[in-house]
């Protein structure tokens, strides 16, 4: 059931004046300590929405640190929309590796050429109509309407959740207060530079109303938050307790051929790690593989020796633990690649495929 939203902001009884005195407050403190960040327009500068767009979809599950040099080469290679849809997706795989999600990367090229093909190259400026851009989500929508076209749209992600938990009190546990967490942040934004709002509620989340135990005392709204005090606040929103992540388990096949060229594959378009190149394995599954089994899965034939120690990867759902057998092999494969071990940076390798080329180039394969 839709949890409602909660009628009050303390110290105060009128909604509408608080809002605007918070608007006022928040939007100050912005103006002197909004961060410098790669993709943000500087003050007085219009917002870019491809650099917007761009930054956005990368953030999603990501931190800014780590978001930061990616952007830099992918707008130091694509300075453009038009550029980005004209590349090959190969190309935007490749730049992507190491970044994680990679459907986020894929969706990005596609939704690229939409946009050069049927919107003429130009974003459209309302959040419903973003939405209709291929898996363009309700937050990536929101954060594009909002910081690129200054509309008033909330682009609640896990930092708007927290601030906005705490400044309305909201102790239902996510995510089934997500609804009621809407709705507040909906209420909260302003008419007049909602773009500018939107960002320093990030900025709030991210410098002061921290996860873990907030700067109450340095915080530009504390008069109308609902807990304002480090002690109260901390727990907030709280979370609903998670189950265990299973484990699953793998082998992977590294197979060099005489030459010592490395047999990758490209993985389905669809499903994890979709699109990206792999040492081939067998499937990731709970039960482990018997040896006669694993061999059954291996694209090549060859003389298979077991490499010591195992590889560990952690996905959002579930924990990787993969063997490594070597081998040497030739021949043809399906969406297979022989590729030269000085040529593997210039593959498309996600992390967890990084760790196994590390792991056997240490350890004798
Ligand atoms: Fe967050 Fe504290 Fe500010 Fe409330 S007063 S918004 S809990 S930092």
């Amino acid at each position: 059931m839709e949890e409602s939203m909660p009628s009050y902001i303390p110290r105060t009884q009128d909604l509408g004046a608080s809002h605007s005195a918070l608007h006022q407050q928040l939007l100050a403190w912005y103006d002197r300590h909004a961060r410098r960040l790669p993709w943000r327009a500087l003050p007085g500068q219009q917002p870019d929405p491809y650099r917007v767009w761009l930054s956005e979809i990368m953030l999603q599950q990501t931190t800014v640190a780590t978001v930061g040099p990616y952007f830099e080469t992918f707008l130091a290679r694509w300075p453009r929309l038009e550029v980005l849809a004209a590349a090959p997706l190969d190309d935007v795989l490749t730049v992507w590796a190491g970044l994680g999600y990679y459907a986020r990367a894929r969706n990005l090229h596609r939704c690229a050429h939409v946009l050069v093909e049927k919107y003429g190259g130009k974003f459209p400026r309302e959040e419903a109509a973003l939405r209709e851009l291929p898996r363009i989500g309700p937050y990536p929508a929101a954060a594009i309407a909002a910081i690129a076209f200054d509309q008033p749209a909330a682009p609640v992600d896990g930092i708007w959740e927290r601030v906005v938990a705490r400044l309305f009190a909201i102790r239902t546990p996510l995510p089934a207060a997500k609804p009621a967490i809407r709705k507040a942040a909906a209420s909260l934004m302003p008419q007049r530079r909602p773009g500018d709002f939107a960002q320093a509620v990030m900025d709030l989340g991210a410098t002061v109303c921290q996860p873990g135990r907030p700067k109450c005392l340095l915080c530009p709204v504390a008069e109308f938050c609902a807990v304002g005090e480090p002690d109260m606040a901390a727990p907030l929103p709280l979370k609903s307790p998670k189950s265990e992540k299973p484990t699953r388990r793998g082998v992977a096949f590294w197979i060099t051929d005489v030459q010592r060229r490395l047999l990758l594959r490209r993985r389905p378009e669809r499903g994890l790690l979709g699109g990206m190149m792999e040492v081939p394995s067998t499937e990731w599954r709970e039960d482990g593989w018997a040896e006669a089994e694993a061999q059954l899965h291996a694209p090549l034939f060859a003389d298979w020796r077991p490499l010591p120690g195992r590889v560990r990867h952690t996905f959002t759902h579930f924990h990787l633990e993969l063997e490594l057998w070597a081998g040497q092999g030739e021949g043809e494969v399906p969406e297979g690649r022989w590729v030269t071990l000085d040529a593997l940076g210039e593959q498309a390798l996600p992390s967890v495929m990084r760790k196994v080329v590390a792991h056997a180039l240490k350890n004798g394969g």
